[in-house]
C-alpha cells in the first residue's frame, strides 16, 4: 500500500518504521525541519509499564484542588480557554473507580507490549540511545507511602514486578541518593527503562529511510479534506498526493487535522517543565530514573547528562516559563543528588506539552472515515506506548490481527459527536 503519515515525533517515526517493514510504501510528512523537534524533543525518558497511568483517577480532583494555590504544585491551571474547561470536565467524568480501572487496564496491555517491542527493536537494530535499567519511586513520609497502595495494588493486579526498598536497600540500587535526605521507602521497578526518546526516534528515522521510506520536511499539512480525507496537500493551490492509507500522528496538532472530517477529539495540551545538565561528577549522578512521589519530578540519567522534570500546566502562555515550577527542578534535583550536574552553565531547560485526551488512553486504529488512522494522544507516556501502538496499528492496517486486544484504545470510547 502507499501510505502517508503525518508527523515525525517518536510516534509518527515508530508507525513508519513498522509499516515499511511490512512492506509497504510509506511517505512522512513533517512540518519541521526534523524529527521530534515538538513533544518528543527532550522528555524524561521514561519507559515504564507502572507509571504509563490515567491521569483521571478517583483521588484527581482532591489532589487538584488542595495542591492548586501552592507555590509548588505539581498542576497549574492558568487562564484556561473555553476547550480547556471542557476538557477538565470530561477528565472529571473519568474519575470514577470503574472508569479508571478499565483505562488503567487498557494503557498497562499496550506498555507491556511496547516495551518488549521496544527493546526487540532497540537489540536487533542496535539502536544506542542512552538507556538504563530500572526505575525507583522515593517516597519521603508515612504519608506517601499510604497514598502509593492504592496505585501498587493496582500494579500488583496486573502482574508488574515490582519491590518496595527500605532505605538501605534503595541505596544499594542508587548510591549517590544524599545519606542527608531521608527516604521512607522506596519502590523499585526492575523492567522500567530509562531512554533518549529523542535519540531513538532519530536513529529508528535513518532504519526508516534504509527501508525506503520517503521523508518530506518542512512540509505542513493542510486539515484533511471531507471530499478526499486520503489527499495530502500542503499548500491551499495544490491538487496533492492520494494515498491509500493516511495516518494522523500529528500529537496535538491532529485535532486541528481530523476536524473538517466530523472528528472533535478533545486533545488538551498539558505543558512541562525539563531541565537537563552535563554530570558534574558521575559518582554523584543517578544511574538510572527515579521519581520524587511527593513533588511528581522525575530525574533520569541520560548518558553524560541529568535530567529533571515535573510540572503540569493547562492553560496559559505556551512559551511563557513559570519560573517557580523550574526551580521546584532544581531544589528536588539537589535534595536527592547535590552535585550530581552542571547547574551553573549550559543548562537545557525545555517547556513541551503533553498531548492528552481527557481519559487517558491514546486513540490508536481506525478513524471511521475510509483509509483514514489514527495514532494520537498518548499524554505523559508516549516514549513508554510509542512502540507498541505503530506495531499494533501497522498490524491493523495490514489487516492482521494484532498481538494485543485494542479494546479501549478506539474512538468509540469517546462517544464523538460527528
Ligand atoms: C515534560 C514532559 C516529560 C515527558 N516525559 C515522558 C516520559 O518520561 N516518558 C514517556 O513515555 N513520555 C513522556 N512524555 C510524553 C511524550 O513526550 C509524548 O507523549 C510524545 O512525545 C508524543 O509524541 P507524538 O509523536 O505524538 O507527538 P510529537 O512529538 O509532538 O510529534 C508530532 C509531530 O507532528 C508534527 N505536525 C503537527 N502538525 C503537523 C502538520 N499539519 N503537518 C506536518 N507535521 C505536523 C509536529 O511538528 C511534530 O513533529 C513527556 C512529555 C513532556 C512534555
Amino acid at each position: 500500500m502507499n501510505i502517508a503519515v503525518i508527523g515525525a515525533g517518536v510516534i509518527g517515526i515508530t508507525t513508519a518504521y513498522e509499516l515499511a517493514a511490512m512492506g509497504h510504501r510509506v511517505s512522512v510528512f513533517e512540518r519541521h525541519g526534523a524529527a521530534a523537534e515538538e513533544g518528543s524533543f527532550a522528555n524524561t525518558g521514561i519507559a515504564s509499564a507502572g507509571y504509563a497511568a490515567p491521569w483521571a483517577h478517583p483521588g484527581m480532583i482532591k489532589h487538584v484542588l488542595t495542591h492548586l494555590w501552592q507555590r509548588d504544585t505539581p498542576l497549574r491551571i492558568s487562564s484556561p480557554s473555553m476547550g480547556d474547561w471542557k476538557w477538565l470536565w470530561q477528565m472529571r467524568k473519568a474519575c470514577d473507580n470503574a472508569t479508571f480501572a478499565r483505562n488503567r487496564t487498557n494503557i498497562l496491555r499496550l506498555a507491556e507490549y511496547s516495551g518488549h517491542r521496544m527493546r526487540t527493536l532497540t537489540d536487533t537494530l542496535n539502536l544506542e540511545h542512552e538507556r538504563s535499567q530500572g526505575l525507583m519511586v522515593l517516597l519521603r513520609s508515612a504519608r506517601d507511602i499510604e497514598r502509593m497502595q492504592g496505585s501498587l495494588q493496582v500494579m500488583r493486579d496486573a502482574g508488574l514486578s515490582f519491590k518496595t526498598l527500605s532505605d538501605q536497600e534503595a541505596r544499594v540500587i542508587e548510591p549517590a541518593l544524599d545519606p542527608q535526605a531521608l527516604l521512607a521507602q522506596a519502590i523499585h521497578f526492575p523492567e522500567d527503562e530509562v531512554g533518549n526518546c529523542r535519540q531513538f526516534t532519530l536513529l529508528l528515522k535513518s532504519e526508516a529511510e534504509t527501508l525506503g521510506v520517503n521523508f518530506h520536511f518542512n512540509a505542513s499539512v493542510l486539515p484533511l479534506s471531507k471530499a478526499q480525507p486520503n489527499t495530502i496537500r500542503t499548500t491551499e493551490d495544490q491538487t496533492g498526493e492520494t494515498f491509500q492509507a493516511v495516518v494522523v500522528c500529528a500529537g496535538l496538532a491532529s485535532s486541528q487535522l481530523l476536524r473538517p472530517l466530523g472528528l472533535r477529539i478533545p486533545l488538551a495540551a498539558v505543558h512541562g517543565y525539563v531541565i537537563s545538565a552535563a554530570v558534574r561528577e558521575p559518582l554523584d549522578a543517578p544511574r538510572s530514573g527515579v521519581i520524587d512521589e511527593q513533588y511528581k519530578v522525575a530525574i533520569s540519567r541520560l548518558g553524560h547528562r541529568v535530567r529533571v522534570s515535573g510540572g503540569s500546566e493547562i492553560g496559559g502562555n505556551a512559551k511563557r516559563h513559570n519560573p517557580a515550577s523550574i526551580k521546584t527542578l532544581y531544589r528536588v534535583l539537589d535534595h536527592w543528588f547535590p552535585g550530581a550536574a552542571r547547574t551553573q552553565d549550559n543548562v537545557q531547560v525545555w517547556k513541551g506539552a503533553r498531548p492528552m485526551l481527557p481519559d487517558g488512553p491514546p486513540l490508536v486504529g481506525a478513524s471511521g472515515v475510509s483509509g483514514v488512522w489514527l495514532n494520537l494522544g498518548h499524554g505523559a507516556s508516549g516514549w513508554a506506548l510509542a512502540c507498541g501502538s505503530a506495531r499494533v496499528l501497522a498490524d491493523s492496517i495490514n489487516g492482521k490481527s494484532p498481538d494485543i486486544d485494542l479494546q479501549g484504545l478506539g474512538l468509540e470510547r469517546l462517544n464523538l459527536r460527528r
